[in-house]
Parts: structure tokens; sequence; C-alpha cells
């Protein structure tokens, strides 16, 4: 059966829309200045640069025309100069677009000029001189030779499509075709090419391309079209050529096929093995050319060829063994050489009869091509939207999709630099550079086939090594040659012809039968034999190659399991820790809020006490001084108290003194001089004075009374608690008197006068009581002061010893709850 293949790889793809991003190759135009003719004289055209011509108007045309002509100048991708040879060209221009070629991209190449300038020297060459189609073919067949498919395994649909056959229906298609060939094909070779085109290529210009994808099978298939006065013919239709009565040959018509790619429906598509056979088919095109042109009189400089080469390409299977029976990995791409018809005018040519309608519609080709030119390249410049009149002429329509599709447009412009070529190459050169600003998308690179490269290669020396075995194998214990089995598929007799134009055919049926069976017969003793020699062998060796792959691949499986469980518990775990770390996440954010608020707390916290401190102070201060105060103040006063003690205490001494001294003597010790307040106050109270006991009378008198002087007075006795009760005779009566163990503010207030019954030892051992009287006074503060006026000496006495019991002390004063004193006797 037949896998078909209805991917179309001429150039597929729609349009790049506005806007996309698709990459874009502007066209790429050449010029090729050929040498002048023997026979002319000047020369137009002067190349500049190896990129920029010039066209000198010539002498005649300057006169005539008043000499308006400029010189103009003419930029292109690269100038070929007239030594330019054939190889140079090829190398810059067919070189890649072969390449592309292999590559499952799409090229265009077509020759423009006016006729005689050189279109099918540069597209075809002449003897010796092979240009850009034989240099291509040979270079796509130097490349691929090895790789090729067998014949007949792409098979080209009529839909413009490819299909692909197995091995065996290739193999069956093959024989049919040997046995229908009248003359056995054999590799034909450049000896035996019509000598009229032969030695296109020397052997030792044969080039390669290296970058070829060994992996694949490839097959080239060439188709030759003529477009004649808007008339496509196809140049390799095998027609039965009838020279008596010569039928116009049948056109062609365009069609589109289901990827819209244009192509000539019913055209043949040639497969071709090698440089050679290309050669051959394309010659037998070009002789069917020339004999059409001289037989129906037409001038083949206004037709265009289009030589178009086709490559199929699929991959090797996972063995490298056979092509890979999967249609989307089919590619073919192709590469049309065109030669333009010649683009003078038609007024230049001598077009008479017939042949002016012909020289009218070849401009229109030419015509059409310029316009979509034009459109196209302003639509890009311009944005505009203009619809490309693509299918006003064959010519553009069947190129049409390289100019909205994708694919490498190269064209070159040959030119003639005579004098007489000059106006029209000038047309052709405005028409050229115009060309340049035209883009085509760039072809994009075929994917990548999934399998593991070097498949080829691996299998070739696995084929080497069985047959190195089998042969070792034969030739210990068998026989039987391997090469039988070969003779016995090259014995399988061809298929006779079958096609039964008569009724009473009897031959023909039985015939077949009869080859039929003996190709049974064959096979039947092919497949004993194949089953015989090494048949095991291989199979054992198949074995053991595929336990070796099961172990491969069980190791792979459980290596993938691993792996995959190793995955998911990695997961897992980072599922977990992803959990984890949300939650400490989540945690960091609550502590780190709390943190906050207690800082906060802290910071009031810490105000909050620093004024505390500061009150703190200040009442710890205000303190101090208070009780500073009144340490001082009870410091002074306890040192009055004491001052006055001594005061007492001196007293005492000086009365002492005075005891001793009127005893000792009768009294003549002058009282020491007070000092002068003193005196000042004594003058104050002299009446008090006067009653008092002049200085020379002894100091105290036994028989006065202190009692009386206290008569009609409220008095506070002031009798501490320690005191012992003396069975003394003389005690102090004081009738109303408020007696108290303790002296206290209530008791004073109430009276006027305080008297204090004070105990002591005496000197000599006797208990000694002293009466110390006063006068209470009110203080201006609200308190009671008492002034100590009076001292009375109560003591037992032995009789024995002459003493005055009673000692008295005249104003004496005592201040008490004051800080004034009062200093008195
Ligand atoms: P066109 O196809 O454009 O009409 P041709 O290719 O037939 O022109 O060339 C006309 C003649 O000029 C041929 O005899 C050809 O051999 C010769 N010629 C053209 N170009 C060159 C060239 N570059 N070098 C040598 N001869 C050339
Ligand atoms: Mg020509």
């Amino acid at each position: 059966g037949f896998v078909t293949f209805r991917k179309g790889k001429t150039p597929r793809r729609p349009g790049p829309k506005k806007g996309s991003n698709v990459e874009k190759d502007p066209v790429g135009v050449y010029c090729r200045i050929r040498p002048l003719g023997t026979e002319d004289q000047e020369c137009c055209v002067e190349m500049i640069s190896n990129s920029t011509i010039q066209l000198h108007a010539p002498d005649g045309l300057k006169a005539n025309r008043n000499g308006e002509f400029k010189e103009m100048q003419y930029s292109f991708k690269k100038v070929f100069g007239i030594n330019t040879t054939q190889m140079e060209l090829f190398e810059d221009i067919g070189r890649p677009l072969v390449e592309d070629l292999i590559h499952s991209k799409n090229g265009l190449l077509f020759t423009y000029g006016v006729t005689g300038s050189g279109k099918t020297y540069t597209m075809t060459g002449s003897p010796g001189e092979g240009g850009l189609l034989p240099r291509s073919l040979d270079l796509l067949f130097n490349s691929i030779g090895p790789f090729q498919a067998k014949r007949f395994v792409f098979k080209p649909d009529d839909k413009n499509g490819m299909e692909i056959q197995s091995q065996v229906d290739a193999l069956l298609e093959r024989q049919k075709r040997d046995s229908q060939q009248s003359v056995p094909r054999t590799p034909s070779s450049r000896l035996k090419a019509d000598p009229e085109f032969a030695d296109m290529i020397s052997p030792e210009e044969a080039c390669k391309c290296d970058n070829v994808d060994d992996d694949c099978c490839y097959s080239v298939f060439v188709s030759y079209i003529e477009i004649y006065n808007n008339y496509i013919y196809d140049l390799l239709e095998d027609a039965p050529f009838d020279p008596i009565r010569p039928k116009p040959p049948q056109s062609k018509l365009l069609r589109e096929d289901q990827n819209h790619n244009m192509y000539v429906a019913g055209c043949m598509e040639v497969e071709v093995k090698s440089t050679e056979e290309a050669f051959e088919v394309f010659w037998k095109g070009q002789k069917k050319r020339r004999i059409a042109n001289t037989q129906l009189n037409r001038e083949s400089s206004r037709s265009h060829s289009v030589f178009t080469v086709k490559l199929a390409q699929a991959p090797l299977d996972a063995d490298g063994d056979h092509i890979l029976q999967d249609k989307n990995q089919v590619t073919v791409s192709q590469l049309c050489l065109v030669d333009l018809a010649g683009s003078e005018r038609t007024s230049r040519t001598r077009a008479e009869g017939s042949r002016l309608r012909e020289a009218g519609n070849i401009n229109q080709s030419l015509m059409t091509l310029r316009t979509c030119i034009e459109v196209l390249r302003e639509n890009q410049m311009y944005g505009t939207n203009k619809m490309v009149p693509y299918r006003d002429s064959k010519v553009t329509h069947l190129f049409k999709n390289y100019f909205d599709g994708e694919g490498k447009v190269r064209m070159i412009v040959c030119v003639n630099p005579k004098a007489d070529d000059y106006e029209e190459s000038s047309l052709v050169m405005r028409f050229a550079e115009m060309a340049q600003e035209v883009e085509v998308a760039r072809p994009v690179d075929r994917p990548i086939c999934a399998l593991a490269a070097g498949r080829r290669h691996r299998n070739q020396a696995f084929r080497d090594e069985l047959s190195r075995r089998l042969e070792e194998r034969g030739n210990s214990n068998n026989a039987e040659d391997p090469g039988l089995l070969n003779q016995l598929i090259e014995s399988l007799p061809p298929i006779p012809r079958c096609e039964l134009v008569d009724p009473a055919d009897d031959q023909t049926l039985p015939n077949l039968i009869e080859v039929l069976e003996r190709r049974h017969h064959i096979r039947q003793m092919i497949t004993e034999q194949f089953n015989q020699t090494g048949t095991c062998t291989f199979i054992q060796n198949q074995q053991s190659k595929i336990s070796e792959k099961d172990k491969v691949i069980l190791n792979q499986r459980s290596e993938i399991d691993r792996l995959e469980k190793k995955s998911k518990t990695l997961e897992y775990k980072i599922d977990i820790l992803q959990k984890t770390t949300d939650m400490y996440e989540q945690d960091k954010r609550s502590l780190q809020l709390e943190l906050e608020t207690r800082e906060q707390r802290l910071q009031k916290e810490l105000s909050e006490r620093r004024r505390m401190e500061q009150r703190m102070q200040g009442m710890v201060t205000d303190t101090k001084l208070k009780w500073e105060k009144e340490c001082e103040r009870r410091v002074n006063a306890k040192q009055l108290e004491m001052q006055n003690k001594l005061w007492v205490k001196d007293e005492k001494l000086k009365q002492l003194k005075a005891i001793v001294t009127e005893s000792n003597s009768s009294c003549s010790a002058e009282r020491p001089q007070r000092p002068s307040r003193e005196r000042d106050r004594d003058r104050n109270m002299g009446q008090k004075r006067s009653a008092s006991p002049s200085p020379a009378a002894p100091p105290v008198r036994p028989t006065h009374r202190r009692s009386h002087s206290c008569g009609g007075e409220k008095w506070v006795d002031h009798k501490p608690s320690t005191n012992l009760d003396l069975d003394t005779v003389m005690q102090p009566i004081l009738p109303n008197a408020i007696k108290v163990s303790t002296p206290n503010e209530k008791a004073l207030s109430k009276c006027h006068k305080y008297v204090l019954r004070h105990q002591e030892l005496a000197s000599d051992g006797e208990i000694e009581t002293k009466l110390i009287k006063g006068d209470v006074f009110k203080t201006r503060g609200g308190g009671q002061a008492v002034q100590f006026t009076d001292i009375e000496t109560l003591k037992q006495e032995n009789p024995t010893a002459p003493r005055y019991s009673i000692l008295r002390n005249e104003e004496s004063c005592y201040l008490v709850g004051s800080s004034q004193e009062h200093h008195g006797h």
C-alpha cells in the first residue's frame, strides 16, 4: 500500500501577515556582464566596483538626444564582470541554493535580460562551460549520492504531493519498468551523453556539500516545462511524436494543491539517481524544445523555461535500515531554475505574422512580472495591501508562492554591453534594482528528527559484520554460496506486457500466467534458500540483540521508576517544608507584633518611672530640707538647755564659793560686776531688787520662810516620782498647788508659780532637797515659760557641824521653751 503525504513542501506557508515577525530577506539580485561580441565596438557598461555598474549612453544616442541621457549607476548584491568563470558564479549563487535544497528549503533562481545577454549561457552553459543548472545537479548528487533511496520508494502523486511505497512495492515497480524498457537501462556516463551537450562539468570541478544528514533517504525528481505564449508545455512528456503530421503539443494547466501551492497539473516528474541521468532528462527536454520551436516556427528567445529539481527526503528508522514509515517526517523541497524570455520590447524584434501576437504575450508575461514586483515592493514599503496580479501570467502565477510564501529568490540580470542594447539594458537595470527592495520570508529550518543520529552508519557497520560472519560460516560448514540467493533473485523473469488490445488475443494471458507461476516458484526457492542460509544466525543475532535491548529498556524503566519515586518524595518534602516555612513565618509575624507592643509598653513604663523618680527626688529634697531645719532647731534647743544647765552648775559653784568665803572670813568679797545688760534689767526690776536682801546680808537667812512669799499665788508643785519622802521637818507648804510628777502645759497654764523638788546626793553623803522656784509666763508662741527666781536647799545635817540648811539664791532666772536667756544671779 501507499503511504500518502499531502504535506506540500513547495513554498507552502501562507503569506506572512503584516506585523508578524517572520524573518525576511531581500530578493538577491546579481548582475553579470558578458564580454562584448567581436562585431561590437562600443561598450556601454562599465563595472565600477564589485557591486556597482555604470551605463554609458552610446555616442550616437547622445548626439541624437542632445546629451540629455544621464550616466546612470546601478548597484546590486554583486556584479560579475566579463572574466567571471561559470564556476565562480556557481559558488556564489548556485551553491547556497543547493545547500538550502538539501536542507529542505525552497529556492527560485531566474535569469533576466535582453536576448543575447547570456541568460542561457549563465543558466545552462555551453560544452565545457556548464552553467548553474548542471553544476547544481552535480553538487546535489555528489552530496546525497550514497544516501539516495531506491527508485520508486518516493513517488509523486498527481496532486503535487509525495507518496512513499514500501520496499517491496518499489521493487515490483522497478521490475515492471525494467521489463517494459526496450533497451535495458545501464548506468549512463558522461562519455555516453549527447556530444552536443557533453562535458558540461569537468570531473576535477566536481564539488560536494558536507553537512548532509546521512540519516535520511533522498530522492531527486526533475521536471522541465516551457512557457510560451502564456501556455505551459511539458518538455519531458513522452508523447509519441509524429514527424510527418506534427500535432501541436498539449498545454498544461496550473493548479493549486491543498496547501495553496501552484503546480503544473499532469507534469512529468522524473526520478533521477545521478547527475548524468538528470542531464539526460534535461537534454531530452531541451531537444524536444528545439524541435518544437523549429517545427512550429517559434522564436526560442520568446519562451520561458523552468527546470525544477525536487528533492524528497525522509529519515531512516531507528535501525538505520529502512525509511521511516512516518508520513510527518517526509519533506519535499524544490529549486526552480528559470531562464526567462528576452526582455526586449516587441518593436525591436522583427515581429511579423503570427509572431506578433506571441511577442505581445511574451512581453505581457514580463510586464506582469515587473508589475508584481512593483506592487510587492510598494506593499512592503508603504504597508499598503494592493492585490498582486500574479494570475495575470503563467510565470508569475507559478511563482506566486515564492513571493508571498517563503524561500530564497535570486535573480541574475544579464547584460550585453553593446551599444544597441543600451536602452533596453537601462530598463532592465531599473527593474532589477527595484526588485532588490522586495523581501521574501526566509525559509525556516526543518525540525530535527527525534531519532538518534548516526543510524545509517551503525546499520552499515552491522551489515558488514553480518555478511562477514555469514561468509565465515559458509566457508566452514556450508557449501551453499550466499551469492546463490542473489542469483535466484536476478533470475526472476520479467513480467511480460499484459495489455489486452485484441479480443482474440490468446497469448498474453497464458504468457502472463506462465511467467507468474515461474516467479512464484522462484520466490519459494528464494524463501527456502534464505531460510537455510544464515537465517538462523541472523535470527539468533537479532534475538540476542533484542534481549540486550530489552535489558536496557528494563534497566531504564526501573531507573525511571526510581527517579519518579524520588521526585515524588522530594515533592512531598518540599510541600512539608513549604508548610513549615509558612507556619514559622506566621509565628515570626505574630512574635514581631508582640515584641513591638511590648517595646511600646516598656517605653511607656520607663518614661513613667522617670517621672516618678523626678517627683521622688523633689520630695526627698523637700523632706531633707525640712528635717535639716528641724534638726538645727532641735540642736539649738538642746544647746540652750545644756548652757542653762551649765549656768545652773556655775551658780551652785559660786554659791558654794560664797559659803566657803563667808565661813572663812567675814564677808568682804566683792560681788563681781555683772554685765551691763543685767544691770539694766536690775534697774527695771527695781522694786523687786529693793525687796531682795542686800549684798552685805548673809546669803541665806535661816529664818526665812519661803512659804510666805507665795501666799495667795497658785503653784505647780513638781515633785519627780523618783524623789524620796524624807521626814524633814521643814517642808514647803503650798496651798492650792497642783502637784505633778512631770510638768505639763496644762498645769503650767493654770498657775503663776512653779517649784521643782530636786533631790541629790550632797558631798557629805546626805540627801539634799532643792526647791527651785520660778514664775510662769505665757510665751508669745502660745506656750508656757518658767523663769527661775529662787533656789531653796533643804538638808538634814548632823548637829555637830554648824551648817545652814537653806541656801538661798536670789533672782536666778531660767527661761524654758524660748531661745532668749536671762542670766540671773
Ligand atoms: P540569451 O540566453 O540571454 O539570449 P545566450 O546565453 O544565448 O543569451 O548568449 C548569447 C551568446 O553569447 C552565446 O553564444 C553565448 O555563448 C555567449 N555568451 C553569453 N554570455 C557569455 C559569457 N559570460 N562569456 C562568454 N560567452 C558568453
Ligand atoms: Mg537564451
